[in-house]
């Protein structure tokens, strides 16, 4: 057991191969280094100096009630998320997922934090060519860390002929109406809903609008990485503030 602690500890840094990491598998150098996330709207987490015209949530609210996310998807979180969903690479998800638990940890009280986990479910086509989903392992990750319950079996994906990636963004807002339903339904608690990345909101609205039909109305969105409008200016925010 000390020689598996051992190892995990001097396993070298993720992304720059050379230091030692920490626990989380990335040296406190790169961690820096990262794009965090600067603080932002609390609902759609976009950073203050752009939360503004277009991008001001309140032209139309997200579905959900909070969201929060660890950093912009943006270099070298981007490849680091590709290779976790695409080429295996868990244990860049794992990393990942541990700073976002930092940051929630950072930012919530622990009577704030959600009753309950559910990961996005991924299509079927996709589970089978991954063999996993990383949504799932993410929630997973988070769940023990946080000490919170989590269920991958709440929301289903129906099944889907076409490939969502080579779909415009106006194909993908149509395509995921009828996407998501929930297997069960329980007493109303405060849900967080688990993705990897936040991107349009579309998936995300779309999962928090079946649960509030089935009467849950405090949705908190969870993700590794939000992606901001070109020219977004994400002030530095370090994991030291
Ligand atoms: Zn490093
Ligand atoms: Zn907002």
């Amino acid at each position: 057991m000390l020689r598996r602690l051992l190892g995990a500890i001097n396993r070298p840094c993720l992304l720059c191969d050379q230091s030692q990491s920490e626990p989380c598998g990335l040296c406190a150098l790169c961690q820096k280094d990262l794009p965090w996330l600067a603080r932002g709207c609390p609902r759609c987490a976009m950073p203050w100096p752009d939360h503004k015209g277009l991008y001001n949530c309140f032209n139309q609210l997200p579905r959900f009630n909070q969201c929060q996310a660890a950093f912009a998807y943006d270099f070298p979180i981007k490849q680091l998320i590709l290779t976790f969903k695409d080429h295996g690479n868990l244990a860049a998800g794992h990393a990942l997922t541990l700073c976002l638990a930092q940051r929630i940890v950072r930012d919530a009280t622990p009577s704030v934090i959600p009753d309950l986990l559910i990961p996005v479910p991924s299509s079927w086509r996709k589970r089978r060519q991954r063999g996993y989903n990383p949504a799932a392992l993410i929630a997973k990750d988070l769940a023990r860390v946080l000490n919170r319950p989590w269920t991958p079996k709440f929301l289903k994906t129906r099944p889907t002929q076409q490939d969502r990636k080579h779909q415009s963004r106006q194909q993908r807002l149509n395509d995921v109406t009828n996407h998501f339903y929930l297997t069960r339904t329980r007493a109303p608690c405060h849900i967080a809903i688990i993705d990897d990345v936040v991107t349009s909101m579309a998936t995300a609205n779309h999962v928090a609008e079946r649960l509030q039909q089935a009467g849950f109305h405090n949705i908190s969105l969870w993700a590794l990485a939000r992606s901001l409008p070109p020219g977004a200016n994400n002030r530095p925010d370090t994991i030291d503030d």
